[in-house]
């Protein structure tokens, strides 16, 4: 089975995309061997022919002039070129906001089939792909059938796991996509960098407050852990609603779904919404000063108490 994986750049390849890697040369180790390519647009630090490690065969790599903005419309381009270069029979791309807008837009236009939020490795009988996908925001697992010749997969984070690198090295080539009007319909007119520097969705740590933090004034609590931690920080949507923290760290339901190994939910009632988005955490700690918050029903840990005291404690010892 012929392999590409798409990868993102944010400055160097996202760690979510050599986890797709990873998933890609687990994926052709279990049926049978095949070729590895992988594509990314843009500039990047990353040493491309170091993925050899991964078990890449060749990096195409699109990085002429007109790649300085990489968007959806454009990631589309590159990606339908190079799986019109490379003739692939499956195409694995990790999950991300980007990643979601463009995957749809490439299978509509090549006819493939396209399975989101893949969380194991495929099976292939008697030549039909099938795998697994989290549905209904994580509450369900549905097993689909992918009735083409190409097949495309969006992966969640741990879809694949206990994959080492090795030292091999692999080609790079360019690859030139001549993008088309509609290929560039939107311009990017500046960017700003998100607070906190561990980005959430790809955190393997993070701390989240909710209301019981009583205003943005008490927030030094949650940085000053995530930061004892190495973890991204998180909250709750009414949090973010309440403008005490920036939107784009809302987990759950209608914000940003993470899957850590560590979630700590300090001050968070545990409301099914906010679940929703962080139930394929592998470990949940809830400090809440309610023994009867709904938190405790999903967590492995629980500490009944006060945040105000318990925080302070935590991150001491832990220093
Ligand atoms: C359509 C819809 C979508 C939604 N989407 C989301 C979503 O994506 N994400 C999300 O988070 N919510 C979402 N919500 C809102 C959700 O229903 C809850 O209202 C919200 O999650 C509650 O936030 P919270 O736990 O921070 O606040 P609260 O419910 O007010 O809970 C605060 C908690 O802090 C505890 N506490 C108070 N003081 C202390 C203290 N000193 N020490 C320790 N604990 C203390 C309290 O016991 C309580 O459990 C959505 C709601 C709807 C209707």
């Amino acid at each position: 089975m012929n392999i590409l994986v798409f990868l993102e750049s944010d400055g160097s390849v996202k760690k979510s995309s050599l986890e797709a890697l990873a998933y890609a040369h687990k994926t052709a180790e279990a049926l049978g061997g095949g070729a590895i390519t992988a594509v990314i647009a843009g500039p990047t630090t990353t040493d491309l022919g170091s993925l050899g490690g991964y078990g890449v065969q060749k990096v195409l790599h699109a990085d002429d002039g007109a790649f300085v903005q990489v968007d959806i419309m454009t990631s589309a381009a590159v990606l339908k070129q190079a799986i019109a270069i490379s003739n692939p029979d499956l195409v694995v791309l990790a999950k991300s906001s980007l990643v979601d807008a463009m995957a749809p837009r490439v299978a509509a236009a090549t006819g493939a089939a396209l399975a989101t939020n893949v969380v194991d490795l495929p099976v292939l009988n008697n030549g039909v792909l099938t795998v697994k996908r989290s549905i209904y925001t994580g509450k369900a697992f549905s097993d689909v059938a992918l009735n083409a010749t190409l097949r495309i997969l969006t992966v969640k984070k741990g879809a694949a796991t206990g994959f080492e690198p090795n030292s091999a090295t692999t080609i790079v080539e360019s690859l030139s996509v001549s993008l088309s009007g509609s290929d560039k319909a939107l311009t990017s007119k500046g960017t700003e960098k998100a607070t906190g520097e561990i980005l959430l969705p790809e955190a393997d740590l993070v701390v989240s407050g909710g209301r019981g933090l009583k205003g943005p004034e008490n927030w030094g609590l949650i940085t000053d852990l995530a930061k004892t931690l190495g973890a991204a920080t998180a909250c709750s949507k009414p949090v973010s609603d309440l403008d005490w923290r920036p939107h784009h760290e809302h987990v759950g339901q209608t914000g940003i779904k993470v899957s850590p190994s560590l979630y700590i939910a300090a001050g968070i009632s545990g409301a099914i919404q906010h679940v929703a988005g962080i139930s394929s955490s592998k470990c949940i700690v809830a400090i809440n000063s309610d023994p009867e918050a709904p938190i405790f029903k999903v967590a492995d840990y629980g500490i009944v108490g006060d945040v105000f005291k318990i925080l302070p404690a935590l991150n001491q010892a832990l220093k």
